[in-house]
């Protein structure tokens, strides 16, 4: 049994149980369709498809499949690829909410079982594969997932590579120090930390970028700044009712 810790378990109807023999990677697919749309319909057994994980396009990532089971995604694929199904159609690019969960996808496949974190080069190889590669073997769905996503599987790749704390191919870089773009990129979308514990949502995501500690670090420090507010006004209620107080003893 795997489950992802930071995919949201949402199980579906159609997998074979026990039957995944191996994991050589993950296989990126489009859904021509939408979260929802898909998890009914691989809760359709005439549907007769499932999908191991599913991003949207606002970032929601769901596990549909235990890893242990088969899912149905990709024919000849099924049994030796994890896949990932991802909210669009043909011809869209992957958002950034959507590279980073197929990297935390990757990134987890990593760890767990060790998949190398490169683009594969077809179905006999290992890592980060889609599902055209595939051929007529996989069944010939030679627009899953389209010329855009397969140009930012390389970026879902970089982004795995960060997240398991694996040094980038990109050379030269590795030992200098940080510039302006490289505190802009941390202080945006790619720095992934831990969640607080504290965080209302820990339990369900395993990262957090910088940004949703500043939001939530910004958050705490105005319901401070208001409590102190309050304070201050009670302390100036309190302050005028000893003065009257203190008048009337004197009168
Ligand atoms: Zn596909």
């Amino acid at each position: 049994m795997a489950r992802m810790p930071g995919a949201t378990w949402h199980p579906v109807r159609n997998f074979t149980r026990g039957g995944q023999d191996s994991v050589r990677g993950v296989v990126v697919h489009i859904m021509a369709g939408t979260l929802e749309g898909s998890q009914a319909w691989f809760n359709n057994p005439a549907a007769e498809a499932s999908s191991h994980f599913g991003t949207g396009k606002a970032g929601a990532l769901r596990q549909w499949v235990d890893t242990a089971d088969r899912a149905w995604a990709q024919s000849a694929g099924n049994r030796t690829w994890l896949s990932a199904e991802n909210e669009g159609v043909g011809g869209d690019a992957l958002t950034e909410q959507q590279l980073d969960d197929n990297a935390a996808v990757l990134a987890w496949a990593h760890q767990v079982y060790d998949v190398p974190l490169r683009l594969a080069s077809g179905p006999d190889d290992r890592g980060l594969g889609y599902h055209a590669m595939g051929g007529s073997e996989w069944g010939g769905h030679t627009s899953c997932p389209g010329p855009r996503i397969v140009q930012q599987l390389p970026e879902i790749v970089a982004r795995a590579k960060r997240l398991a704390g694996v040094p980038t191919d990109t050379e030269d870089e590795d030992d200098m120090a940080l510039n302006a773009a490289d505190v802009t990129r941390i202080l945006t979308t790619d720095g992934i930390v831990p969640a607080p514990s504290n965080a209302p949502d820990a339990d369900r995501n395993k990262f957090w970028t910088v940004a949703s500690h500043l939001a939530t670090t910004t958050a705490a420090v105005r319901s401070i700044q208001q409590s102190q507010a309050d304070q201050s006004k009670q302390i100036a209620a309190l302050t005028k009712a000893v003065a009257a107080l203190t008048a009337r003893l004197e009168a």
